[in-house]
């Protein structure tokens, strides 16, 4: 089998209630996803999705998502899409770095193999671990009140892990106020829920530490992503009595290592797009399981093809290792593929058909913006 043609789509997914806000004064109203589809010389078609979180948040963005994928689609030309290191080879042997880019081929290409295996995506990764996952909400930064509110809400629909978003600016309010969002967001908590406080890099050690002093009686939460560098990091580290999750500072298998090795972190964000696709999202995965890592299983942001993606990967990965597993499609105005994969009572499960078991839209999607190769 070979894959003989690459074929590109842009599409805007709005994000659900109008804007998300992220520490720095960091918004979004709408995020421009690239969606490939792989056809083999036999006929069988993949399909994977890179959807960046706009422009600042990590080092990649939708328009250079594109322009990397104008240089490695056609590298993979003539490959067998089953051969996922040897793909990766070639990816790396083209462009350095982009992981953003090469997930999105990476991610078809284990859609056709899962395919033409005749078997779920999930039992290509180890195999399926019975059971629901448990979904995370998110909760934007946002007044302590109103976030509580949204705690609530998410509650009251069944879910048990909420992350909240802090990382205030001096003039909102600073540590004080974020001190106060995590309050107000575990006043009414219930017994087997979990919390995470999720700063993605915004935070400077002193805000941090500050921060905590303010929570003098040690509410039980996990803090996510608390600075920019490995610096700061590693000095929070040493003063923070609070668990640690490191996210956006980890993408590579070196980025990982060098957290185990320095005792960085208790666990890791790993997100499909940021890692790079699912090939170097499972050789993290064994890594940090490994190092006795919690995980959460996520994706920058995206569609159906990014959610379905996630889901496999989380269905096979250890369960007392997993925290959470990311629904994306509630962070999104906007279907863009079928995916029977409904959350209920805070849980969802991959699905069975083979492959990743999605079924894109094209009258949503569109006509291909770029093609390479030629279809058969
Ligand atoms: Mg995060």
């Amino acid at each position: 089998m070979r894959i003989a043609a690459v074929d590109l789509f842009q599409v805007d997914l709005p994000v659900k209630g109008g804007v998300y806000r992220l520490s720095g004064g960091r918004e979004y109203t709408s995020y421009d996803a690239t969606i490939v589809r792989i056809t083999t010389d036999c006929g069988m078609q993949g399909w994977g999705e890179s959807t960046p979180f706009g422009a600042t948040y990590v080092a990649a963005h939708a328009g250079g998502t594109r322009a990397a994928l104008d240089l490695l689609a056609p590298a993979l030309i003539g490959m067998d899409p089953r051969h996922h290191d040897r793909i990766w080879d070639a990816m790396r042997a083209t462009l350095r770095g982009h992981r953003d880019a090469r997930t999105a081929l990476d991610v078809a290409c284990w859609d056709i193999a899962a395919q033409a295996a005749g078997l779920p995506l999930c039992d290509m990764l180890g195999g399926r671990i019975p059971g629901p996952l448990p979904v995370i909400s998110s909760i934007g930064g946002d007044t302590p009140e109103a976030m509580r509110a949204k705690v609530a809400a998410h509650r009251s629909e069944g879910f048990k892990g909420h992350s909240i978003k802090i990382g205030a600016q001096e003039v909102e309010g600073g540590p004080a106020l974020d001190a106060e969002r995590i309050r107000a967001c575990l006043a009414d908590r219930q017994p087997g829920e979990w919390y995470l406080a999720d700063a993605n890099n915004g935070l400077s050690p002193e805000h941090a530490l500050r921060m905590q002093a303010l929570l003098p009686d040690g509410p039980d939460f996990v803090l996510e992503a608390p600075c920019a560098t490995w610096r700061e990091t590693q000095s929070l580290r040493a003063r923070c009595s609070v668990p640690l999750l490191l996210d956006e500072l980890i993408q590579t298998e070196a980025d990982l290592i060098q957290a185990i090795v320095n005792d960085s972190c208790d666990g890791v964000g790993l997100k499909v797009s940021k890692q790079g696709g699912i090939t170097p999202m499972i050789r993290q995965r064994t890594i940090a399981a490994s190092a006795g890592m919690v995980m959460s299983i996520q994706d920058t942001v995206g569609s159906e093809i990014s959610c379905a993606t996630i889901l496999h990967i989380a269905q096979s990965t250890p369960r007392h290792l997993l925290r959470c597993a990311l629904d994306t499609r509630a962070m999104i105005d906007i279907t863009v593929a079928h995916l029977d994969a409904p959350v209920v009572n805070g849980g969802v499960e991959a699905p069975t058909l083979p492959g990743l078991g999605i079924t894109p839209d094209l009258s949503v999607l569109g006509s291909p913006i770029e093609s390479y190769g030629a279809r058969p």
